[in-house]
This record gives C-alpha cells, structure tokens and sequence, in this order.
C-alpha cells in the first residue's frame, strides 16, 4: 500500500437502503446502498460505493435490516462525506434484524432531520450531510405514473456495460446479470416534512423494493401492478398507528445536491416507536 492511499477500516452496518440499480458504464450497473454504521458506539449514516449489487455473489447480496462486516475507505473521488469504498470480498452477513422491536434501539440513535434543512444544506455547501432521517409529518398524496423510459445518457451506459466482462471487474464472485430493465412505473411522495414553515415537497421513491415488486409483476396488467404499489407503498407504509420516517438521500452531482429522493420508508408501530428507552443497546463491532 503507497502511502497516498487511505488505509481501510472494518465497519458494522446496518443496512437501511437498497435503491434501485442505476446504469453505469463502468460499474454494470449500481445500487446506491446506505445504512447505520454501528461499531464503535456510533449510530452514523454509511453509503457503500460504488456496490455493483447484481454482479455480485450471492453470498454476498445482504438484505434490508442485515447487519453487515466489511472493510472500508474514503472515496475520494466522491466528497459526499458519509461515502465510503467498500471492499466487496471482504462482504460477512453478521446477522438480520427482522422485527421492528429489534432494529428502533438503534433507529432511535440515528439523528432527525428535515427535508427543508437537509435541502438548503445542500444547495449552501457542497460537504452538508446527503443521506438523513426524516419524519413525515403529512402526506398530502401518492404519485403513480408512467415510466418515461431511460434517457439516452443512461442508454448509452447500459450499451458500454453488455461488454463489461464481470470476472475481470469484481473477481470469483461476480456474475452477469440479465440487462437492466426500466421499471413501468415511478412513484412520488407528496408530502410536508418537520420543519416549521415547510412548503411541501414531492420526493420520488428510489427504493430497489418498488422495483423487485414491479420485476415479479412483469405479466399482471397495470391497473393490477397500480393497486399493488398502492398497498405496500400507502396504505401499508402510512397505516394507522405507524410513525412513518423517509430515508432522504442527494446526487453526487454537484448541481443536484439539494435534490433530495426517498431512498427508503421506515413505518414502525408507534408503540414501538415511543418504547424506545425500554430496549438496550447491545449491538458493536
Ligand atoms: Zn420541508
């Protein structure tokens, strides 16, 4: 290792954020992927990049709520300053928390913010926090339309990674993918955040579950795959009784820094939600 290189650390995270695969010329495709890092006593923000998700091994594509080992190291190239490289070999499934009970003692520890502040921040600085915590304090409605198709800067990058050869790229592991497909649908959130004098926001949803629930739909018609989304993104994810919070996320392009997109939607039970000080932590690295 020269010593320009920054040296990598082991990181524990609890993996809050899939998002839906993008095209990338370099990469295959990838997935913006972030969750909580938990070792030493910390509960910050994470984003793992770049994580070629549907190249990699199976044994080393973790869910939503696993916690996760691997080593890391700052990104230069990317000034996001939760951003890190990670070393996708070095990839151990830990564990997964499957019930609301055993993720909030953790959950709670991770900051509040609004999408207001999280907004300006951006816009103002190019180093302001790009993932946060939001609670949603009113939805106003849930946008379901038509996917417009990708746009010819994304053609191209999926046209350059049909001749990517995965061994090459990523090791044992990696895999060749079937060609990313456009999703039918795109979902937004039209929605007010915490901060006192907030105007509103649309946000559009970028979790990789609205894709995976579209991809298993392929043959039921549009109205069938509308009421679906509808469920698990509505009426499921804003019931009564939840306390429904946006994982909020920005561009690395530096002119979109203040545009910030649902990377993921955390709704448990209030009762679970305002138990939190019962529960211990005892989870680190
Ligand atoms: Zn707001």
């Amino acid at each position: 290792m020269s010593a320009m290189q920054v040296r990598s650390e082991t990181a524990r995270v609890l993996i809050t954020v899939k998002a839906s695969p993008q095209p990338s010329a370099k990469y295959g495709d990838t997935v913006c992927v972030a969750g909580i890092r938990v070792d030493k006593g910390r509960a910050d923000w994470i984003r793992l990049y770049p994580l070629p998700f549907r190249w990699m091994g199976v044994e080393q594509q973790f869910r939503k709520f696993d916690l996760i080992d691997l080593e890391v190291r700052r990104e230069t190239k990317d000034t996001r300053p939760e951003s890190f490289r990670p070393d996708i070999d070095t990839i151990k499934i830990v564990g997964h928390l499957d019930d609301w009970k055993d993720r909030q003692p953790i959950m709670s520890r991770v900051p509040r913010t609004s999408t207001c502040v999280l907004s300006a921040a951006g816009s103002d600085h190019h180093d302001a926090p790009s993932l946060g915590m939001v609670a949603v304090r009113s939805l106003n409605r849930v946008v379901i339309e038509s996917f417009a198709g990708w746009s010819d800067a994304q053609k191209v990058r999926i046209a350059a990674a049909a001749n990517l050869a995965p061994l090459d790229l990523f090791g044992d592991a990696a895999q060749t993918p079937p060609e990313l497909k456009p999703p039918r649908f795109v979902v937004r959130y039209e929605y007010r955040c915490d901060a006192d004098s907030c105007p509103g926001h649309t946000g559009q949803v970028l979790d990789w579950e609205l894709t995976a629930l579209q991809g298993r739909m392929h043959r039921d018609s549009d109205e069938v795959v509308r009421t679906s989304i509808e469920e698990r993104f509505h009426a499921r994810m804003f019931a009564p009784g939840r306390q429904t919070s946006f994982f909020m996320g920005n561009f690395e392009d530096a002119r979109k820094r203040g545009s910030f997109s649902v990377l993921g939607v955390y709704y448990p039970p209030e009762a679970v939600a305002s138990a939190v000080s019962l529960f211990d932590l005892d989870i680190g690295g």
